[in-house]
């Protein structure tokens, strides 16, 4: 991935024949506090999806939706062609087609970026040592981090540390990458390397919905812009038109906020 390894190479094209997601009329309520209120929209296989909105917005109750780790109180959520509302569906089955990243908090810290990378896979995926190491050290040599898998997380700068996380997160090659602000504990420093590694990611033809306040990152690398506002889809549409040529004037202030 590093070096313009890749540069050559045209990204696949979004195809909006095959749904990787798709959510219907998702309801989520903490007691009273309605957070997803009738939530409907869906990402195509190859398609990058900026969910933006306030702080509070949903943005990561929507993500925990999809990962379950909530239960949805009404509508649907498909994975490809499986409910994963369904309360049948097994849990674990569905986790291991979604790669998720955080904001923070994703290394080991007592484990090696080896071991942190392969630890899942050997885990829940069963495999052995040998296959979980191959895979990993070709997912940290495209990253050029190769050589720190022996380190401990300590080591690593915060955005190296993440792009570890991503890695680990690809190691299932994952139907779904479920990015929740994960430049958003960095250093500004920092930030560009993991957009960096993200656009890589798109261009090689990932499938990511990422919940983020980084705006130009958004309006350049995202094929669709989705602006949660108090627990609605307010906007769904190109970055273009969202972003630039919204005629709501709520979604107006919104993007004014960020700008400097
Ligand atoms: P965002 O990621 O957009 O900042 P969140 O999804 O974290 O927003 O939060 C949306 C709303 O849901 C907030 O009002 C938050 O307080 C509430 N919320 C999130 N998780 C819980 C929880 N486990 N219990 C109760 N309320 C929650
Ligand atoms: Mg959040």
């Amino acid at each position: 991935m590093s070096d313009n390894a890749t540069a050559s190479t045209a990204a696949p094209t979004t195809d909006a024949t095959k749904k990787v997601l798709r959510l219907d009329n998702v309801v989520k309520r903490f007691g009273d506090n309605v957070v997803l209120d009738h939530v409907s929209f869906d990402i195509s296989q190859h398609e990058v999806v900026a969910l933006l909105g306030p702080s509070g917005s949903g943005k990561s109750t929507l993500m925990k939706c999809v990962n379950m780790l909530e239960r949805v109180n009404d509508g649907q959520i498909w994975l490809g062609d499986t409910d994963i509302t369904d309360p049948r569906v097994n849990q674990d089955k569905v986790r291991r087609r979604i790669g998720v990243v955080f904001q923070q908090f994703n290394l080991f810290p007592h484990m090696t970026v080896l071991n942190n990378v392969t630890l899942a896979a050997r885990k829940v995926f069963k495999w052995d040592r040998d296959k979980a190491e191959e895979k990993a050290m070709g997912l940290l040599k495209r990253i050029g981090m190769d050589q720190k898998a022996r380190e401990y997380p300590d080591r690593l700068s915060g955005g190296q540390q993440q792009r570890v996380a991503i890695c680990r997160a690809l190691m299932g090659d994952p139907e779904l990458l479920l990015l929740d602000e994960v430049t958003s504990a960095l250093d500004p420093m920092l930030v560009g390397e993991v957009l960096e590694m993200v656009s890589e990611l798109k261009d090689q033809g990932a499938t990511i919905l990422m919940a983020t306040h980084e705006m130009s990152f958004a309006h350049r690398a995202a094929d669709r812009i989705v602006l949660l506002r108090r627990g609605k889809i307010a906007e769904n549409g190109t970055p273009a038109d969202v972003m630039d040529n919204a005629t709501d004037p709520e979604t107006r202030a919104f993007f004014h906020s960020y700008d400097s």
